[in-house]
């Protein structure tokens, strides 16, 4: 069962997005969403859990970036 939530997403631009969460009582990540590989080296490598999706993205209302310089216009507003 996935576990779609609203998020707040910066790529590939700002925009509200119904994504996929972590599993809150995973045994793997305990609910962190990421695992790490490779036990025993001196730089583990992190990766996503098998529990979720971080792919699993649908973009719901594209939000103006904040830094636009449209948002230092000085026109009065209508
Ligand atoms: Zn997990």
């Amino acid at each position: 069962m996935s576990r779609l939530r609203i998020t707040l997403t910066h790529w590939p631009r700002r925009a509200l997005a119904l994504a996929d969460t972590p599993r809150p009582n995973c045994p793997d990540c305990d609910g962190e969403g990421f695992t790490a590989y490779g036990y025993g080296d001196d730089k583990p490598e992190w990766g996503p859990c098998h529990c979720w999706d971080p792919t699993r993205v649908r973009l719901l209302l594209p939000l103006p970036s904040r830094n636009s310089p449209a948002d230092y216009s000085d026109e009065p507003p209508f």
